[in-house]
């Protein structure tokens, strides 16, 4: 699945806030949203109302951006959500969280979910005992996600490693830093998807 490849700093300026696609970066004083916290272009100082419509479409392209999901893709979870039980817009959250990159991501295993995806993608990480190099695959409770052995060796993994057993996981997942591998102990609920996203807005969008 096609990835976007622009400039990314700029991602965050648009939407008005760090979606932390940097990694390390944007924890530093060189992040652009700091220096520069209005959006790119020329018309990016200027006042604008915005519509309804508006607001719908940009809470939109935050949640992909976040996730790294180009529209087709997101369009394609958001049709999935919607045929699930329960509430469409936590349903398409809880789609996207499950994503091997952001699982990746949110055991501390890499510093942003673009580094995650590209980890995953170079093939070092196992699900269940077998190399799985797909960052849209889906996890599912009882899953394990473990670094490969091979890969231990490497100063980024390694660095990487150690980073991870010192963070906390969200709630619904777990880590065992003896053995670098992560559990899904259960599927996320809302308050456990630490998003800045308000889905009622685009299940809105999506419902026009
Ligand atoms: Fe966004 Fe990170 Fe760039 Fe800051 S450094 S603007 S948070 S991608």
């Amino acid at each position: 699945m096609a990835r976007y490849t622009g400039p990314q700093c700029k991602l965050c300026r648009r939407e008005g806030l760090k979606l932390y696609l940097k990694g390390d970066r944007c924890y530093s004083t060189k992040c652009a949203i700091d220096r520069r916290s209005y959006p790119p272009g020329q018309h990016g100082q200027s006042r604008r109302k915005v519509s309804e419509y508006g607001l719908q479409l940009r809470e939109k392209q935050k949640t992909r951006r976040i996730y790294g999901v180009l529209e087709k893709q997101f369009r394609g979870y958001f049709d999935k959500a919607e045929r699930q039980q329960g509430i469409t817009g936590e349903n398409l959250l809880r789609l996207l969280e499950r994503r091997l990159d952001n699982v990746v991501y949110r055991l501390g295993l890499a510093a942003s979910r673009v580094e995650a995806r590209q980890l995953v993608r170079h093939g070092h990480f196992m699900v269940n005992g077998r190399k799985v190099n797909i960052p849209s695959f889906l996890v599912k409770v009882g899953d394990v996600i473990a670094v490969r052995e091979k890969s231990k060796e490497s100063p980024r993994i390694k660095e990487l490693m150690e980073r991870a057993s010192e963070k906390t996981p969200p709630a619904w997942l777990e880590y065992e830093s003896d053995q670098a591998q992560g559990r899904v102990v259960s599927l996320p609920k809302r308050d456990e998807i630490d998003a800045p996203v308000q889905e009622h807005l685009i299940v809105e969008l999506y419902s026009r």
